[in-house]
């Protein structure tokens, strides 16, 4: 039995619907799988739907940016109560920022003779939490770059001319914010972040879990992340960072994590819930 933990949709910065999503863990044979999309649980409800219709379990999750000492990560919440209003206010300032951000860049473009509307974006986007993925589909679609990566290469990553610099809570208060509703919170791809001199601090912030599978792992990747959660009594988790069809073929399913960690995953949130005086702050 095989999980994947990973996985974003329209309502952030994937292509597939809840329901394609779900429809294609259940060709792959995925006993479980988790929406971890940017600043949102909005495709949850729908996910956790077809999820019981495919006799799949279903795990609600979100990622948030965050940064810790200067560095930025990612925090994947897991089991977190989707209807939490505290949860549900943080996401709605993250996704207004968002919102913002998008207007900066294509201001960017913009000075740099690149004729984008902000509403040529949002529209793309269709969602409340928007990226710099759909700028570049909308550059892409307006003639402007021929691919998503040249539209990152030229004008879109870090230090390219368009780039703008995107706030970010810090760890504790991302691991707070996902305890508060329920959940655990996981480092995600922390080979690709490349920071591990944070973990122990993130750790001590309340850190539950590390994503040791990913796409981006090699397997020595992975070992060296499995022997830190081992080190850190850290949960393990994995998933594919799947964003649909952005990236050639779809990735879901393609990160094999054992179902025990999900299980694992779950026992931990349970056990945590029912102990007030240890409760996850
Ligand atoms: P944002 O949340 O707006 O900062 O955008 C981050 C998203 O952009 C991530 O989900 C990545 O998948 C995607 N991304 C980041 N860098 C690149 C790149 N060089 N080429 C293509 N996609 C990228
Ligand atoms: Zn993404
Ligand atoms: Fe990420
Ligand atoms: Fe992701």
């Amino acid at each position: 039995m095989i999980a994947d933990l990973h996985l974003h949709t329209k309502f952030s910065d994937g292509t597939f619907s809840p329901e394609e999503v779900v429809e294609l863990a259940r060709r792959r044979g995925l006993a479980a799988l988790a929406l971890t999309d940017h600043d949102t649980v909005e495709g949850c409800g729908r996910a956790a739907a077809a999820c019981g219709r495919a006799g799949i379990e279903f795990v609600s999750g979100t990622e948030l940016t965050a940064e810790h000492e200067g560095e930025e990560i990612h925090i994947l919440g897991y089991f977190i109560d989707t209807h939490n209003p505290g949860l549900l206010a943080g996401m709605a300032k993250f996704q207004a920022v968002r919102q913002e951000r998008i207007r900066s860049i294509v201001g960017r473009l913009n000075q740099m003779r690149v004729p984008l509307r902000p509403e040529a974006v949002f529209n793309l986007a269709n969602c409340r939490a928007p990226g710099r993925p759909h700028v570049a589909r909308a550059l892409v679609q307006a003639g402007h770059c021929s691919s998503l990566d040249e539209a990152f290469e030229r004008f879109l990553k870090r230090n390219r001319p368009a780039w703008v610099p995107k706030f970010k809570m810090s760890a504790t208060d991302a691991i707070a914010l996902l305890h508060r509703a329920g959940g655990a919170a996981v480092m995600a791809h922390p080979g690709l972040t490349r920071a591990d001199r944070v973990i122990p601090g993130m750790v001590e912030a309340g850190l539950d879990g590390l994503e040791c599978f990913h796409t981006k792992h090699s397997t020595t990747t992975t070992e060296h992340y499995l022997e830190l959660a081992d080190r850190y009594h850290l949960l393990v988790t994995g998933g594919s960072d799947c964003h649909g069809l952005n990236k050639g073929k779809p990735l879901i399913g393609t990160v094999r994590l054992p179902y025990r960690h999900v299980a694992a995953l779950r026992a931990y949130v349970i056990k945590q819930r029912a102990a007030p005086s240890t409760a996850l702050t």
